[in-house]
């Protein structure tokens, strides 16, 4: 009898608590202030999140000079340069800063090792946003290295005060690759005080890790410039799938890829909603993959509370609500 068709199904997958935070301050500010409300770079890196907040009235921009002044502008999860903040307040811009809590503290980070004269490694893709935000806090003591072959030539200042810290949504496994060639280079180099990449970024890669060494096929449901879940892609080649494709939904799968396959295997990054997942096991119900065994390898219940500005005036728009009227 022949095996039947199957898709394995990673969990956790799609929205970490970072993104869900992101996303739902751009609903509560257009909700609040009215559009439109001003978005500087992509709210999380996901096409179908960002086109769906626009039609609600969200624009979105690549810096604040685009944005006229006196508006509200929700700064995105990925975190902004200190320069940032003052070309906003220069503006008379309301801002929201929407930035994860886990880039926040990689910021702080940066700003105390530099406050304490260390040389800092930052572990990250050139050009990413959250690298350039946490770049601005201290510009002149971080050396970017992106991977092992930059880690093998890169020249580091001579000093005993050396540390890394790395970007929130790299693969583990090549982090630590990278940090085990500078180490060998440079023993002094100290470790941060606990781990840059972050808990969804490593649970996902986990759950990938555990289903991929089965799959003849295993695709990753987020956009391209999301970070994690190109990651995603990588780390299950690594670990044992036959073949891995990352597409941005269900209208970019190929027949070509499931002609041999009997595995799939599926999971999202961690800007991805869920009904971008949904419309890919659809997509692959219909040609035969009709059985989905769920494999949960950690369960997630971290949330973040809303930016405190947007609390704050949440709050105030409740009262006002309740007010008797005069
Ligand atoms: Fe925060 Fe990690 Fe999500 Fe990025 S991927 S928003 S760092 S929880």
């Amino acid at each position: 009898m022949s095996q039947p068709k199957r898709v394995l199904l990673a969990a956790p997958r799609g929205y970490c608590a970072g993104v869900d935070r992101a996303v739902v301050s751009v609903e509560k500010a257009l909700e609040l202030y009215g559009p439109p409300v001003y978005v500087r770079k992509e709210i999380v890196h996901n096409k179908y999140v960002v086109a769906s907040l626009e039609s609600r009235g969200a624009i979105f921009v690549d810096e604040v000079e685009e944005i006229p002044e006196g508006s509200t502008v929700v700064f995105s999860a990925h975190g902004v340069a200190p320069a940032v903040h003052s070309d906003s307040a220069d503006r008379g811009l309301k801002t929201i800063d929407a930035t994860c809590p886990l880039v926040t503290k990689v910021h702080a980070e940066a700003r105390r090792f530099a406050g304490e004269g260390y040389q800092i490694v930052l572990v990250g893709h050139e050009g990413h946003e959250e690298v350039v935000g946490t770049t601005g806090e201290a510009p002149d003591v971080i050396t970017l290295v992106q991977d092992p072959i930059e880690a093998a030539s890169v020249v580091l200042p001579e000093t005993d005060k050396l540390i890394w810290l790395s970007q929130t949504t790299l693969s583990v496994d090549e982090t630590l690759q990278t940090i085990e060639v500078l180490k060998g280079r440079y023993p002094n180099l100290m470790s941060p005080p606990s781990d840059d990449i972050c808990y969804a970024t490593q649970n996902r890669q986990v759950a990938v890790k555990e289903i991929a060494p089965q799959c003849d096929v295993l695709i990753v449901v987020g956009s391209g410039n999301s970070s994690n879940s190109v990651r995603l892609v990588e780390v299950a080649l690594d670990a044992g799938a036959r073949a891995s494709h990352r597409v941005d939904s269900a209208v970019e799968l190929k027949e070509a890829w499931f002609e041999e396959a009997l595995t799939v295997g599926l999971t999202s990054g961690a800007s991805v909603p869920e009904i971008l997942v949904d419309e890919v096991l659809a997509w692959l119900a219909e040609r035969g993959f009709a059985t989905i065994e769920l494999v949960k390898t950690a369960e997630e219940t971290l949330v973040f509370s809303l930016p405190p500005e947007l609390r704050r005036d949440l709050k105030a728009a409740s009262l006002q609500a309740i007010k008797p009227k005069e």
